[in-house]
């Protein structure tokens, strides 16, 4: 079986402790690989690395940097099949979406970094006649990036890239559930020429690798994909230390159909917000709200569309869904289907775990859901599920639904489908969420801000944000007036 290996100081090493965990491969519930079960041992030695790499990298040219990342995403690219397959296997989504968003998604992440370490600019303010500021914006240091599940590489490069073009040097750790592509991508910087010590790469459990990273006094930024609860432990952690945090966190995100909407587009767009990825998307539309007037010819359409979409095995280009990360998952998604059910929902469609034939027999399927009749405040309409169900709701008008839209305590994305100019930019205005898609959704250009408000996570990323984030700034005023 293949063992896995950490990535520190340029080599492939195992843990110290010389312990693995299993890795399973979700379409089939079986394990296929052996994760290394690192500890603090090798956060710090690869704190170590990173710390005697950063004067180089630092002090190298913006054009070297980005030569550098962009040898990566080239290389990437040039293996995106044997990528797309990794990710595949380890995440449990259909190939072709690995091969069409995941991973083009991932080698784009190094090409436009790799382009914004030589566009990256700081600013100015003159004082009339009397002086001029101008702000110097370095590197911090050795920084930490964390990741999840849902979307692997993607979060990761998401990350690492804007680190490094800055300047800094990484310790890094994916998801345990799915490491397999982050692994793969240590390859990678070997062949590219990175640097030995610029990016490290420690793999094993959250407690124990990601709170060490955490938790380390040199530490002095974390950007971290998750889940809120582990997003508010490292706040509260993090914080005495004074360390800089990017937190982005979970969502429970309304989709909001007006009765002036294109009917034809909206419905097949809708069903892509609630279901892509299994609905392990943090920006998936959980929530859908459709005006009284054309309720119930969208709830019929739609019910019809999710009835018909295939759920199988990842590698049938015919399957729309796969299969759901892990057992724990399958069973934690199931236990809220079970939640809508006593609070009183009606299951529309789905509502069930699927079983396929061998060798996938004991993969972790769950039938695409939705559900009826729930009040906008209940469980199952204010916790993050993260899977693919989701509710459908009625409402009346503009204030109604911006009422329940915004009721929960998440503010991460939000979609609005109609075709009134005037309704489009109020509701964008109103909606608490840091993202709002008008008549789209997860369209995304690079450069712009990406995050989300209230338990939904605190700082941006995206373009110049996020080289802000990876980068300490420092004001010099020079008087050459009286
Ligand atoms: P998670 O919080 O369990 O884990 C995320 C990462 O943090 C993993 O690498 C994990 O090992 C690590 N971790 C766990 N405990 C830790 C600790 N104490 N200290 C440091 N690191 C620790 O989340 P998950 O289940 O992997 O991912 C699903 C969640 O991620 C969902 O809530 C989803 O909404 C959210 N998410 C948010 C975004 C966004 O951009 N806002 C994007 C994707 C996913």
């Amino acid at each position: 079986m293949e063992k896995l290996a950490n990535y520190i100081d340029g080599k492939l090493v195992p843990p110290t402790s010389g312990e693995y965990i299993d890795n399973y491969n979700p379409s089939k519930g079986e394990v296929f690989s052996l994760i290394p079960k690192s500890d603090s041992s090798d956060v710090d030695a690869a704190y170590a690395a990173a710390a005697e790499a950063f004067p180089g990298w630092s002090n190298s040219s913006n054009d070297e940097r980005s030569r550098i990342l962009f040898r990566i995403s080239a290389l990437l690219e040039e293996h995106l099949e044997e990528f797309a397959e990794a990710e595949s296997l380890d995440n449990g989504k259909p190939l072709w979406l690995a091969r069409q968003v995941d991973i083009p998604r991932a080698i784009s992440n190094f090409r436009f970094f790799s382009q914004a370490a030589t566009q990256f600019a700081s600013e100015s303010h003159a004082m009339q006649d009397k002086a001029i500021n101008y702000t110097l914006r370095d590197p911090i240091g050795v920084v930490g990036c964390i990741s999840p599940w849902n979307l692997p590489l993607y979060l990761f490069t998401w990350k690492i890239a804007p680190a490094l073009a800055t300047g800094n040097c990484v310790v890094a750790k994916p998801s345990e559930v799915t490491p397999y592509t982050a692994y793969k991508l240590s390859e990678i910087c070997q062949k590219a020429g990175l640097p030995a010590g610029v990016l490290n790469i420690v793999h094993g459990l959250g407690p124990e690798v990601g709170a060490a990273i955490v938790v380390h006094p040199k530490i002095k930024a974390v950007s971290f994909t998750g889940g809120t609860q582990t997003g508010e432990w490292i706040a509260r952690t993090a914080a005495p230390m004074f360390k800089k945090l990017s937190l982005e966190l979970g969502g429970k995100n309304p989709t909001i159909v007006f009765g002036d909407c294109d009917m034809k587009k909206t419905l097949k767009e809708v069903f892509r917000t609630a279901f892509a990825n299994q609905g392990q998307i943090c920006l998936c539309g959980s929530r859908l709200f459709v005006q009284k007037s054309i309720y119930t010819e969208f709830k019929n359409a739609f019910i019809e569309i999710v009835k018909n979409q295939k759920v199988g095995p990842p590698r049938d280009s015919d399957s729309k869904l796969g299969a759901v990360v892990s057992k724990g998952h399958m069973v934690k998604v199931l236990s809220y289907i079970d939640l809508a059910k006593e609070e009183g929902g009606t299951i529309l469609c789905g509502g069930e775990q699927l079983h396929m034939s061998a060798p996938y027999d004991k993969g972790y399927y769950i039938a695409p859901t939705v559900v009826e009749g729930l009040s906008h405040t209940c469980r199952t309409n204010q916790e993050e599920i993260f899977g693919p169900v989701i509710t459908i709701t009625p409402f009346e008008t503009e204030e109604e639904v911006l009422e329940m839209a915004n009721s929960t305590e998440y503010g991460l994305a939000a979609s609005v489908w109609t075709e009134n100019l005037s309704r489009a930019h109020r509701m964008a205005k109103k909606l608490e969420s840091g993202i709002v898609w008008i008549n789209c959704w997860l369209l995304r250009d690079l450069r712009t801000p990406f995050g989300g408000v209230k338990s939904s996570g605190v700082g941006r990323e995206g373009g110049f944000e996020a080289m802000k984030f990876f980068t300490e700034p420092k004001n010099v005023c020079i008087q050459y007036g009286d």
